[in-house]
Order: structure tokens, then sequence, then C-alpha cells
């Protein structure tokens, strides 16, 4: 890319976040801030600033950067949050997160790719990030509880384990629905009578799957 063209595919980039419904501006800062080529391989590098999904290693996808930033905003963060991410995959979006939070823990069921989020968020000095290989939907128990919840990969219902390690005052922001075509981006608020929910609009994700997957690579 001459600089010329990298400069309109960098506005094309924000425009499309904005046009998604994108609006907060500490989001897209930190979301402009992030090297998303960090998180992609090979021939995937070249395409970082274009607003779509692109597959990672383990068969699954770095999410749409515009989804990123619409479950970034709806999390309402500021820097004093702690933050667990369920499904760290490429490490892209705890990157984002790290921009805005304290503090940000984010599992992943496939060691291969756990391994490569933490070297892409070391490479770019995310140093207030931390990568576990394990099965999401147990939480982190040790580490809770939690002022923010993001859960990237989409589940049939919100999970009892993680809304109990949510902060009274906490957000949840996670995909649900049964489809594994389309579901629903929920928010919730933990409050000290319940949650209360309210409904973002329709994403596409990955399963969130049970267990730790069988990848042959240690680490
Ligand atoms: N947030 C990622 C994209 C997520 S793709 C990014 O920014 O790149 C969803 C990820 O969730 C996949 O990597 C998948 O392996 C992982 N996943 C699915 N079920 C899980 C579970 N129970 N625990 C941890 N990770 C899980």
């Amino acid at each position: 890319m001459t600089p010329e063209e990298e400069r309109e595919a960098r506005m094309a980039f924000v425009m499309s976040l904005r046009r998604n419904g994108v609006r907060d501006r500490a989001v897209l800062d930190a979301i402009e801030a992030v090297p998303r080529e960090a998180f992609l391989d090979g021939i995937f590098k070249a395409r970082a600033l274009e607003d779509i999904p692109l597959p990672i290693s383990c068969g699954q996808t770095i999410s749409q950067p515009s989804v990123v930033g619409l479950m970034t905003q709806a999390l309402d963060l500021n820097p004093r949050c702690k933050v667990l991410e369920v499904g760290a995959g490429s490490g892209y979006q705890a990157a984002v997160l790290a921009k805005l939070a304290r503090r940000v823990y984010t599992i992943e069921r496939h060691r291969p790719l756990s391994r490569q989020a933490r070297a892409a968020l070391a490479a770019i000095g995310a140093d207030n990030v931390t990568v576990i290989t394990g099965d999401g939907t147990s939480g982190l128990p040790e580490q809770s509880p939690f002022d923010r919840i993001i859960v990237t990969a989409a589940a049939e219902d919100p999970p009892q384990v993680l809304i109990d390690q949510l902060r009274v005052g906490g957000v949840i922001v996670i995909p649900v629905g049964q489809s594994d075509t389309v579901q629903h981006l929920i928010k919730g608020v933990k409050t000290e009578d319940g949650m209360e929910y309210t409904e973002l609009g329709d994403v596409r994700f990955v399963p969130l799957l049970e267990g730790v997957a069988d990848d042959l690579a240690d680490g």
C-alpha cells in the first residue's frame, strides 16, 4: 500500500465503525490505537483495516472491528475496571479492552491460540492483560468479582457461573442464541435484585464450547 492508500484505508475503517454504531470517542480512539495486523497471520495481515471478521488459527475468527467496538462501548468501561473476557482468540478484543480498563484477564480453550495471543499482546506492549488457557465457562473464580465480563463466543443463555463472578453494578456483554448463524448481542447489568437485560442487535460468533480443546501443541 502507498501512504495515500493507507490513509484512505484508515479513513474507510473509521467510517465503517461509525456507520455501524460505534460512537464513543474513547472506544474509537482505542480501536484506532491497536494495530489489528499484529493479531493476524500471513496474507490476512494486509486485510487488517477491512471491517470484517478474518480467519485465525484453530478454525476460529478474529471479530469484526465494528462488533469489537459495539461490545466495548456497551461495557461502559472506566480506568478502574477489572475485566474478564471469555474467548481470547487472537487477543485483539483484549488489546482494545486493555486501553480502557485497569486489568484484563482473557481465557482461551485452544492452547496454540492463547500462546499466539500472549505473544501478540506482548509485542504491542499491552502489559495489563493476562491470557489463560482454560475453559472460560468456569470463569476465573480466583480473580472474581469482575467489574465487567465480555464473552466473545455464543452461548444459549448467559452462563450463571459468570454472572456469579460479576460485581453488583457490573456489566456483562454476550452473544446469545441457539442458532449458529445469528445470535442476539445482550447487555446485562447486575443489580441487588438480579439481572437487567437489554438487546443490542444481531451478531454472528463461533459457539462457546465446554472444556479445553485437545490441541497437540503445548505451552
Ligand atoms: N475475541 C477474539 C475472537 C473470539 S473467537 C478476538 O478478538 O480475536 C471465539 C473464541 O472463543 C475462539 O478462539 C474459541 O476457541 C474461544 N472459546 C470458545 N469456547 C470457549 C471456552 N469455553 N473457554 C475459552 N474460550 C472459548
